[in-house]
Parts: C-alpha cells; structure tokens; sequence
C-alpha cells in the first residue's frame, strides 16, 4: 500500500492509490465480503442505500441485515443483494451498523452484537445515538482492538456524542474529530462541508472534495457503504475511511460537473459516479 497522506491538516485533494486493479485469477471470495445491519420498518430503504453502495464500490459480497420483520426479501433494483433478518447474517470481512436502524430493544440487540464481531466495524446514524445512550456498549466498544472501528457523525449525531450542541461542536470541527476519537477511542469521520477524519493517536484529515449536492437524504448512507466496501476489500479501515471520504465528494463533484446537481443530485447518483471514479483511478 503507499502511505497515508501526510496527517496534520492534510487535505485530501490528491490521495494516495487504490487496489482498484484486480489481478486476473480474483473472485467474489477474494473481494470481500460486506454486511449492513440496519432498516428497521419504514427506514429499509437507507440500509438497502448503504448495501447498494458496497455493491457498486467492489465488495465481493454483500448481505443486508434488515430490522423490519416486514422487510422485503429482495431489492428489485440489485437482486445481487443478500437480503437476511438481522440476526442472521453470516460472517463477513467487514460490516457497517446504523443506517436506518431505529433505537428499538431489537436494534440495540443487534449493536450489542455487532460490537462482539472482530471485523471492521462502521458505526453510522442510530448506531451513534444508541451508543452515546449506553455505558454498556461503550464499555463493549472500549475493549475492541484500537482501529477497528470508524465512527461516521453528521454535526447533529456527534454533538448528542460528546453531549454538547452543533453550535459548540461545529465551532472547531477539528478539535471535535479530535474528540470524538479520543473519547470513543475509535477512528472518528465528523461529516459535513469539509469533513474531519481525526484517530485517537491524535491525528487528523480535512477532505477537500464535495459540495452541496450531497445535502440530501441518502448521502451518509452511501458513505457508509463506501467506507465497509473498501474495508472488504482488505484495505485497512483508516486508509478506507480516508479514501470513502474523497471518492464520495469527488463523486459528487464529477456528477455535478456534468449537470446532475447540486440541486436534485441523488444518493443513487453518487454512487454510481463514486464506482466510475475507482474504475479509472
Ligand atoms: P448524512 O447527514 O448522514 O446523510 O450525511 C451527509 C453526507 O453528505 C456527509 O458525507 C456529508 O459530509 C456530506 N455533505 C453534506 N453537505 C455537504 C456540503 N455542503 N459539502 C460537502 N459535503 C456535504
Ligand atoms: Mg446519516
């Protein structure tokens, strides 16, 4: 791998590379596999956004742990979807927990869970405000191995995080990336118009890419899906958090660039853009 860009400020305009050449004898079993847990009734389709993402971004396989009992069986538009209960995913290389996931007993049941997984974890949207609800998955967090989690807050997720308010957080975005990472002792991504990558070690990333086209629902999601597609792929989870975080800008500025926003731009949009950068990386 070539080295992370400089910390310290960095912006992140010009990144390092990614494995996006595959060798000739690769297969969905060498490309990682990837999990969602998420979408409870009513919020499946941010979960399904979050799957398609690490579909589209090379994941090997992707299976959608799915809240909603009344969830459906498949997603029409990517059947390639794995689409199972939340209790019964399989093993994979690298999952993500949050997206449209709800606070209820069976959502903290399934973090509760997830935390217990070795793999690289994202947590994302509800998974966020669970946490900072709960000692106990904090404390379950605490005993993870150190960078093995990225914690993914918009402004508002990550003041209910360090229980301050988006006014205060917002005032020095660095120094808030820094505590988060601190506090939760994990990789911390504090989304947002020039989004903060800190790590507990006390280092930290601005990304230079994106635009106001990604104010709409769905983006965060698509991120997520991003960040666990490359972590699949057996990219370290700093190095895929940092990547995730310029590709899906960047993905955004591309579709811009040629009149798909930034007003109406879509989570789908993105995506699909953020694949056809890798593939000509
Ligand atoms: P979420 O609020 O979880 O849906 O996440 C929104 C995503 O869009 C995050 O990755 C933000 O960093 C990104 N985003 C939203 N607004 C902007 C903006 N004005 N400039 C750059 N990125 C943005
Ligand atoms: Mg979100």
């Amino acid at each position: 791998l070539p080295p992370l860009p400089e910390a310290d400020g960095t912006l992140l305009d010009a990144p390092f590379t990614l494995p996006a050449r595959r060798r000739l004898n690769s297969h969905k079993g060498s490309n990682g596999s990837a999990g969602v847990i998420g979408g409870a009734a009513s919020m499946t389709g941010a979960a399904l956004l979050t799957a398609r993402a690490a579909l589209l971004l090379g994941a090997g396989r992707v299976y959608a742990g799915l809240l909603d009992p009344a969830a459906p069986a498949l997603d029409a538009d990517y059947p390639e979807l794995m689409l199972r209960d939340a209790d019964q995913l399989p093993t994979v290389h690298a999952l993500a927990v949050g997206p449209g996931m709800g606070r209820s007993p069976q959502a903290y049941a399934a973090l509760q869970q997830a935390l217990a997984n070795p793999a690289p974890l994202v947590l994302d949207a509800d998974a966020l405000n669970l946490l900072a609800a709960d000692a106990d998955l904090q404390h379950r967090l605490a005993e993870r191995a150190s960078g093995s989690v990225v914690i993914t807050p918009h402004p508002g997720e990550a003041a209910t995080l360090l229980a301050t308010d988006t006014a205060s957080l917002q005032a020095d975005r660095i120094a808030s990336a820094l505590a988060l990472a601190e506090r939760y002792q994990a990789i911390a991504l504090l989304k947002g118009c020039g989004t903060v990558v800190a790590t507990p070690d006390g280092r930290w990333w601005i990304n230079a890419s994106g635009n106001p086209g990604l104010g709409s629902a769905g983006m965060g999601d698509t991120l997520t899906g991003i960040i666990v597609a490359l972590a699949a792929q057996s990219l370290p989870l700093l190095e895929s958090t940092l990547l995730a975080a310029y590709l899906h800008g960047a993905a955004a500025d591309a579709a811009v660039a040629h009149g798909q926003g930034p007003v109406g731009l879509t989570a789908t949009e993105v995506m699909l853009s953020a694949r056809r950068l890798l593939n000509r990386w």
